[in-house]
């Protein structure tokens, strides 16, 4: 989400006539767009601004600091007063403002605007995509949240959930395919309830999959509350949206689930599963899990660690619970799991999940799979990377192929992280579908 904030904040800077610069050394302005949803996040961010008042002390001119997003929502005072490198603080509604703001900062005045907005979904902006891989874009469908699950301190950082009309989201994905994107992620806290006056998430993401035959949408985050077969059944039938949800759990313990004030038991999660299975054969599945909330027992996390067996993820995103001022749990309930025990209930899960993603990639050994190349591997400047369908992280040699093509592999060999093919042909999401090899 940050980062799809980050290139409306460039539309805004490029329409004042800035240009994107290499590095904070060569820079006159530097922002910093902050994530407050675990401790560690913000504690990236104070290291990140004690390397920034380095640059600046060994800089001549002008040197302007900026805090952006949920951090600037959260924390400005602080910024303000105990962080005198920081000229200005905006939150992650006020944007618009910036130039604004920049003025003041010219004027010798510290500038601020974390104001909240009821309407603001930046539609009108077209993002300046400049550090991405010309390849995937994100595109932003919705801000905010009004969910207030008790751990999470999006509500208060982000505001009211508020959705940009399908039209201009559309729009922008008609322009990503004109300028050669092969995949849009769309993205909001909940996107189930994304709503344009009537127009429900499955209409935009049927609507979304008819811009272009040939580029992948995909989309997060889902909440298993409202999960509709409607959208099930857009993801079965439309070969180029992907095979793959996001649906996070938290936890596999209905006591937890009703603390937490995620409002689904245990049976009802795996029932959903067991739909989405169905409706999709094959899908792939992640999710996010917290460990130690607050009055988690032995007990309790157990269940958690049988629900990631029963359902087998593809890919988990595991965090041990972090208390945020005002949330919920903040206010009613004590943070009780010593953090030992959180982290070992973390370490428990982690282990579990690397063993059944291994295993389950390797059952991926021996098929074919339509990867779309991202670009040049980590690991050799030899190999191309790109991910299936399915969501999984696929190294093949490079030999001629390139970045932006579909390429159809046969996979060779898998690790928990990552498959690596043998490449077959260049092919296309269509050609893919229609006529597929037979290994
Ligand atoms: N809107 C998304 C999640 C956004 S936050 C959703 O509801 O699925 C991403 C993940 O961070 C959450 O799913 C949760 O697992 C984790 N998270 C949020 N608040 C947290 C906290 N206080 N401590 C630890 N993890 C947290
Ligand atoms: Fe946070 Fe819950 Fe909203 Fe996700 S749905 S952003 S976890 S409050």
């Amino acid at each position: 989400m940050n980062f799809a904030d980050s290139e409306i904040v460039n539309a805004i800077m490029m329409e004042q006539g800035c240009k994107p610069a290499k590095s904070p050394e060569e820079a006159e302005i530097v922002f910093i767009n902050t994530c407050s949803i675990r401790d560690n996040a913000e504690r990236k961010v104070w290291d990140r601004l004690k390397y920034f008042r380095s640059v600046k002390k060994n800089k001549e001119g002008d040197f302007t600091v900026g805090v952006l997003g949920c951090m600037a929502e959260r924390v400005r005072e602080k910024f303000l007063e105990r962080e005198k490198l920081v000229d200005l603080v905006v939150g992650p509604d006020a944007y618009r403002e910036i130039p604004k703001l920049l003025m003041e900062v010219e004027d010798g005045r510290k500038a601020v605007n974390v104001i909240l907005s009821q309407e603001e979904t930046y539609a009108d902006l077209a993002p300046v995509r400049v550090t991405g891989n010309g390849v995937t874009a994100f595109v932003s469908i919705m801000r905010g949240c009004d969910n207030m699950c008790a751990f999470c301190v999006v509500p208060f950082t982000r505001g009211r959930e508020r959705s940009r009309p399908m039209e201009s989201i559309l729009h922008e994905i008609r322009q990503l395919s004109q300028e050669g994107y092969k995949e849009v992620t769309v993205l909001g806290q909940n996107v189930n309830s994304y709503n344009d006056n009537g127009t429900s998430f499955a209409e935009l993401m049927y609507q979304a999959s008819q811009v272009d035959p040939e580029m992948r949408i995909r989309f997060s985050t889902s909440h298993p509350k409202d999960f509709p077969d409607e959208l099930l059944h857009v993801i079965a039938e439309q070969p180029n949206v992907c095979n793959y949800i996001h649906i996070p759990a938290q936890s596999g313990n209905t006591e937890v689930l009703e603390r937490m004030r995620r409002p689904y038991t245990r049976e009802q999660y795996l029932t959903l599963i067991d739909r989405m299975r169905e409706i999709i054969p094959g899908v792939s599945l992640s999710t996010d899990i917290i460990t130690g909330f607050c009055g988690e027992t032995d007990e309790q996390h157990k269940d958690t660690v049988s629900l990631m067996k029963e359902v087998r993820y593809d890919l988990a995103y595991m965090f041990a619970y972090s208390e945020r001022e005002r949330t919920f749990a903040h206010r009613k309930f004590e943070d009780d799991v010593p953090e030992k025990v959180k982290k070992a209930r973390l370490t428990e899960i982690i282990n579990q999940q690397m063993d059944i993603q291994a295993d389950i990639n390797r059952e991926e050994i021996g098929k074919r799979h339509l990867v779309l190349v991202e670009g040049t591997s980590k690991r050799s400047d030899d190999q191309l990377a790109g991910r299936t369908d399915t969501n999984k992280m696929v190294i093949f040699d490079r030999q001629d192929y390139q970045k932006g093509q579909y390429v159809e592999v046969l996979i060779k060999d898998a690790n928990s992280a990552t498959l690596f093919a043998e490449p077959i042909r260049v092919s296309s999401i269509a050609q893919f579908h229609e006529e597929p090899v037979t290994a």
